[in-house]
């Protein structure tokens, strides 16, 4: 069992079952979310035995850096943190001006399949714990001393494919005793899994969910994303439109620019159809190409047009920034190329 991944409550409960006295809890969780140490040793004002004790039951995740490379550019750094269990996972730390951004990883690969995107390409290996979320964001906290405001789930892996955790991640990271990250910080992306949408809208937490649209047909969308072939897009817009109902928080779109694929005017009038009179935007990004496919980006000026021609149709569009595509910003490029040595 991992400390790092229990509640407040849990964690009491635990402490409790050794006999401890409860004010304990809140020590310990002080050091792991507040702290941030990355170890039970460091927790200095428990007695020595009460540490021993603590590490002979239990886990304490704590991820270690095997690799950062900051890009030249935009001063954006990738992260590739070691797991205990001797895996990977990539993170990502971002400068704006409204604050620093954090993009962690919600599993080690992912088994959605979508054709653009390199997480996938060797299918899931395992759920990441709660802690192992949090701990991207600890670890990345501590090694560039920087404050962190806004964490994107939008790393390596399906968040709503590891919803109990997810849900446990978001409740450690908005917990008064730790971060305390207001959860209108807090953006999880999906590729649409409609059953999980629903009920993380009946959470009702604050949150921003982000649907992975990319295509604005069903026969489109299915070439680019098995998940397609599972819910219709009808499916997934009436699930958008619950999660808005039972949040107030409007959902963003991710639409990834793929030249010739989806980048048409033919997609325009077809998007505008999909998402005219919905309180939502979409954000505009030009696909990442991957060695392993022939996706093409859409170029500079035709993302401008494409943009123009939503807007003209009373769609709000944003242009994503491209961050730290010197250093294998797309999901899953920096992980499998260290892999494959
Ligand atoms: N599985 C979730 C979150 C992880 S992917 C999801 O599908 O939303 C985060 C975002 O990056 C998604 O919108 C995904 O479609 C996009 N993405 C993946 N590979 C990409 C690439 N090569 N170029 C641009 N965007 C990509």
């Amino acid at each position: 069992m991992d400390l790092k991944s229990l509640s407040y409550e849990e964690l009491q409960n635990e402490i409790a079952t050794l006999g401890e006295p409860k004010f304990r809890a809140g020590q310990i969780f002080d050091w792991a979310h507040n702290k941030q140490v990355d170890s039970i040793e460091k927790m200095s004002n428990l007695s020595k035995a009460l540490r021993e004790k603590l590490k002979e039951n239990y886990e304490f995740t704590s991820l270690k850096c095997a690799r950062m490379q900051e890009s030249a550019s935009d001063g954006t750094k990738k992260f590739l943190f070691e797991l205990s269990d001797g895996n990977y996972v990539e993170s990502v730390f971002m400068k704006y001006h409204h604050g620093n951004s954090v993009c962690i990883s919600s599993q080690v690969g992912c088994r959605m399949g979508c054709k653009f995107c390199a997480s996938t390409l060797d299918g899931l290996e395992r759920n990441l714990l709660p802690g192992e979320m949090l701990d991207q964001i600890y670890r990345i906290a501590a090694i560039t001393g920087e404050k962190i405001s806004n964490i994107v789930v939008m790393g390596t892996g399906e968040p709503l494919d590891n919803y109990d955790n997810l849900l446990k991640f978001i409740h450690l990271l908005n917990d008064e005793h730790g971060m305390n990250l207001s959860q209108r910080n807090i953006t999880v992306s999906t590729c649409g899994i409609v059953p999980k949408i629903k009920a993380l809208a009946e959470e009702k937490l604050q949150i921003t969910l982000a649907l992975s649209l990319h295509a604005p047909t069903d026969e489109k969308r299915k070439a680019l994303m098995p998940i397609a072939n599972s819910y219709s897009l009808n499916e997934v817009m009436d699930a958008c439109r619950f999660y808005f109902d039972k949040t107030g928080r409007r959902v963003s779109f991710e639409y990834a620019l793929v030249s010739g694929v989806n980048d048409r005017d033919e997609e325009v009038s077809e998007l505008t159809r999909l998402l005219k009179g919905m309180n939502c935007h979409i954000n505009l990004i030009p696909v990442n190409p991957i060695k392993e496919r022939e996706f093409k980006s859409t170029d500079r000026l035709r993302v401008l047009e494409f943009q123009k021609k939503l807007e003209k149709n009373g769609i709000n569009v944003t242009i994503r920034r491209e961050m730290g595509r010197d250093i294998d910003g797309a999901c899953g490029q920096l992980r499998r190329r260290v892999m494959q040595g």
